[in-house]
């Protein structure tokens, strides 16, 4: 029996799991499922080492087919594979949700929608893709040749499965790359789902595999060892960032980073309250505040400080947490048990440093069962403590006052992360002059989670290494070869 993190305990990703295949095409099961208390339990199958040699071995040869066939036809295949998730997005949202414990809402109308434009964005995206050409007078021309690298090392996190993977198998793929993704160990359903579906849709064999197990001594780390791999993508926390680089350095693979987040929301005096109040809840508690671009610290100008914090109290207050599957809830199940007590432990902390919890802090009195907490406000801690500092990736959220811009940026940039920061404020000048100094790969003003897929994505300082999305994408997932040209 496996214990679902919602309000039942029902069997779920491995059941369904069990009888699924890793990989597509030429390799076919291999992994040992099994189900136990431990972490990783509900569906990941215990790949290691061997499985990832066979997949590896798979995508190599697949490599040659995929990597010199058209492009109109890759391009064909990745819509289709696109088309087959819209038509199953019911189907797909669901396992999303029994796999993640989130609202079945937000699987329905954010990860399952992205995870399908995420393949038809690339698709048409590659079909424009340029290189450059230079002229030296009538000495020579250079051109660039632009080429897909081999075989990629995908691995991707749990909070937004699908989402986050297909974001970096279809550019990948798109390009000619052959892949071996290693999902999230706690949610295995919907990468398997999707190579199903790539199946269907067409794709050669061994062009996607997917090796279920767990990261370090197992299928991650064997993956980002392989002397066979060329590419390594990564998506999680910036302690598996710094491993996976070691790892990768043995033969000097390419490697790309989205790591670990702890966003500014910086909220100016002037700003429209009523939406930066509506947007801030969002951005706080979200996905259950397991989103690595939530905005974990806000900070107040001081003379709305008391009006703000009374009204996001309200709201966060009146937010419903239950039932991930009830049409009505506003904030599911925490991933793991494991990671619930991890997150209380960075509350306990918080308290014991002076913290005040104005709400949430607890687990719902009214949920007995399942990994469920409140959203939580944390006030009066000092800049240097643990929970202005560190990710807590759960829905959790302090509130500080400040009294001057310099004030705020400084503040802002004081972590070791700089992935996202929010800006609310109706003085444009202002804005502008606050974006340019804030360190932060992506910044958003008067909104937030807004997304145009041509943008670079992706943090700086320990937040990641390079950026996805549009050209950037293809930057890391081809070569460029220049080839000069005596005229
Ligand atoms: P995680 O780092 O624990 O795991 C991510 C993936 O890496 C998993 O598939 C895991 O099995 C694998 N892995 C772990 N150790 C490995 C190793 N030594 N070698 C190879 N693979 C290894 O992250 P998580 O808990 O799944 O996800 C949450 C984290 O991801 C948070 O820090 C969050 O901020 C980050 N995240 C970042 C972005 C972004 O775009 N920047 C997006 C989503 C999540």
């Amino acid at each position: 029996m496996i214990t679902w993190k919602g309000s039942e305990p029902i069997e779920t990703g491995a059941a369904f799991y069990r009888r699924t295949v890793c990989g597509i095409g030429e390799w076919q099961a291999i992994c040992e499922h099994q189900s136990c208390d431990r972490r990783g339990a509900r569906g990941g199958g215990r790949g290691g080492k061997p499985e990832i040699d066979r997949a590896v071995a798979a995508a190599r040869r697949a490599f040659g087919e995929w990597g010199t066939m058209p492009v109109a036809k890759r391009s064909a295949i990745l819509n289709r594979i696109a088309d087959l998730i819209d038509q199953q997005s019911e189907e797909l949202a669901r396992l999303e949700t029994l796999d993640t414990g989130k609202p079945l809402s937000l699987a329905k109308t954010l990860d399952i929608p992205r995870a399908a434009y995420n393949f038809r964005f690339f698709a048409d995206f590659v079909k424009g893709l340029g290189t450059e050409a230079f002229q030296m007078d009538d000495v020579a021309l250079n051109y660039v040749l632009r080429r897909p690298v081999g075989v990629a090392g995908l691995i991707s996190p749990w909070n937004l499965p699908l989402l986050l993977l297909t974001w970096k198998v279809a550019p990948c793929l798109a390009a000619g790359n052959t892949c071996v993704i290693k999902p999230a160990e706690l949610t295995p359903t919907t990468a398997t789902k999707l190579a199903e579906i790539c199946q269907e849709a067409g794709l050669p064999d061994g062009v996607l595999n997917v090796v279920h197990g767990f990261g370090p001594d197992a299928a991650g780390s064997a993956l980002t060892e392989h002397p066979d791999v060329n590419l390594i993508s990564l998506t999680g926390e910036t302690s598996t960032g710094k491993a996976v680089m070691r790892a990768a350095a043995t033969n000097l693979k390419r490697v790309a980073f989205e790591l670990g987040g702890k966003n500014p929301n910086i909220i100016f005096a002037d700003a429209d309250l009523d939406d930066a109040v509506e947007t801030t809840v969002r951005s706080s508690f979200s996905n259950q505040g397991e989103v690595c671009l939530c905005g974990s610290r806000v900070y107040v100008e001081r003379p709305i400080y008391d009006e703000f914090l009374q009204r996001m109290v309200e709201k966060a207050r009146n937010l419903v947490v239950g039932d991930p599957f009830d049409e009505r809830t506003n904030v599911g199940a925490l991933i793991s048990e494991e990671h619930l007590n991890r997150v209380e432990g960075f509350i306990e902390r918080a308290v014991k440093e002076g913290g005040r919890i104005l709400a949430g802090g607890r687990r719902p009195q009214h949920l007995t069962r399942g990994y469920y907490l409140e959203p939580t406000i944390i006030v009066d801690v000092d800049r240097r403590c643990e929970i202005v500092q560190q990710e807590v990736f759960g829905p959790v959220i302090t509130v500080q006052p400040f009294y001057s811009e310099d004030e705020v940026i400084e503040q802002a940039n004081d972590t070791h992360y700089g992935l996202s920061a929010t800006i609310w404020t109706t003085n444009l000048k202002r804005a502008h002059r606050v974006a340019a100094r804030l360190e932060a790969g992506i910044i958003w003003i008067n909104t937030w989670f807004l997304r145009d897929l041509r943008t670079p994505f992706g943090g700086m300082k320990q937040s990641g290494i390079g950026r996805e999305g549009g050209v950037h994408s293809f930057e890391f997932f081809t070569e460029l070869t220049n080839v000069c040209v005596k005229l």
